[in-house]
């Protein structure tokens, strides 16, 4: 049975709501009822032939939606991978509950639950337990990537598109090289003009999430929402499905990995320095939603400058830089700017967008 349902935008639940140019009016939906058999029945399809397009608007959740209520083909997809997926593993992670975000901004499984990295059984949170899917703690596939190559360098910014960005792009056109880019979803719906000067001059873009909220304290439909509309916005801007996404505030979990690989197919990526630039001063931050910094214990400018310089000449010969370095302020892209010399100075043999800097630059940049 096929069955439609016309939603007009301001009815979402409070969900939409007009912002920069990109309201929806309308939005067909197919309902799908009974199980999947077998997940080609479920694959994704990006393109536009199920979605109702009016002149040039689509329908989006409004940008600061946490956890937006995602499509039913990705619920559908969830459904097949939770129930009859052949991996146990896949399974068992596609069960463990959300933890609850305490009000320090860090998250508190409940009391059954272990924090561990042990496959199978284990949670393998990183931000409770510092566990990383990595063979050291015994994972053997779909590990996250928290270094590049050896002798490498990552040229990667988190949060935007915002209002500084245009500055960072400036800069980039300077320097002749090309980023990757970690987008909230949100912000590429506001900011969609500079979205698309990012994808103009070649960048590569990567997925942060829809509203920047912590992935392992929200439902894992919420968590299809998140990854879910921030892949549909990128794909209907730019015609590019991305194979990348990091989590914001490194808050990750099997269980969001799951989501993240198996419905998606969405590789995590960590870091291995945090420049701290986030803790300088914003302008232009996205709200809530980012970390304010806090005035006593913030960095100054010359400080991030000098750890980035100090990292990128400690590890040129050796683990390569994949940083944790933001677009969220122009005081962040100026650390960039002023750090640059000292990461050219360090002379690594890739320096660029994610995928130059893995499998000696032949990893695919898209899906
Ligand atoms: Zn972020």
């Amino acid at each position: 049975m096929v069955w439609m349902m016309i939603e007009v935008g301001m009815k979402m639940g409070g969900e939409t709501r007009r912002s920069g140019g990109a309201i929806l009016s309308l939005s067909l939906w197919r309902g799908y009822p009974g199980r999947a058999r077998s997940a080609s029945e479920v694959r994704l399809d990006w393109g536009r032939r199920r979605r109702w397009k009016i002149g040039y608007y689509y329908y989006y959740p409004s940008p600061s939606t946490i956890g937006p209520r995602p499509k039913r083909e990705w619920i559908r997809r969830l459904q097949y991978f939770l129930l009859q997926h052949p991996d146990p593993e896949v399974r068992a992670s596609l069960r463990i509950p959300p933890a609850q975000l305490q009000q320090d901004g860090l998250v508190l499984y409940p009391p059954e639950v272990p924090t561990d990295g042990r496959p199978i059984h284990g949670v393998c949170s990183w931000e409770s337990s510092g566990c990383l899917r990595t063979p050291q703690n015994g994972y053997s596939n779909h590990l996250d990537i928290i270094q590049p190559d050896p002798h490498s360098w990552v040229v990667n910014f988190d949060d935007g598109p915002l209002p500084p960005s245009e500055r960072l792009y400036q800069i980039l056109d300077q320097f002749g090289i090309k980023a990757t880019h970690f987008w909230i979803g949100g912000n590429v719906l506001k900011y969609w003009k500079l979205a698309k000067m990012a994808d103009r001059r070649g960048d590569h873009l990567a997925v942060h999430t829809w509203s920047h909220s912590h992935l392992t304290s929200l439902t894992s439909h919420q968590i299809l929402g998140e990854l879910g509309w921030t892949m549909q916005i990128i794909f209907d801007l730019t015609g590019k499905v991305p194979r990348f996404f990091r989590p914001p505030y490194g808050n990750i979990d099997n269980r969001v990995r799951a989501i993240a690989k198996h419905v998606f197919g969405l590789e995590t990526v960590i870091w291995n320095f945090d420049s701290v630039d986030w803790g300088l001063n914003q302008t232009y931050a996205t709200g809530d939603q980012v970390d304010r910094p806090d005035p006593r214990t913030a960095p100054t400018l010359e400080q991030v400058v000098e750890a980035i310089g100090r990292f990128a000449s400690a590890n040129s010969s050796s683990a390569g830089g994949l940083i944790l370095q933001h677009e969220l302020s122009l005081e962040a892209v100026e650390a960039f700017r002023r750090s640059w010399d000292s990461v050219r100075a360090a002379r690594f043999s890739s320096v660029g967008p994610l995928p130059v800097c893995l499998d000696a630059g032949m990893a695919q940049w898209y899906q």
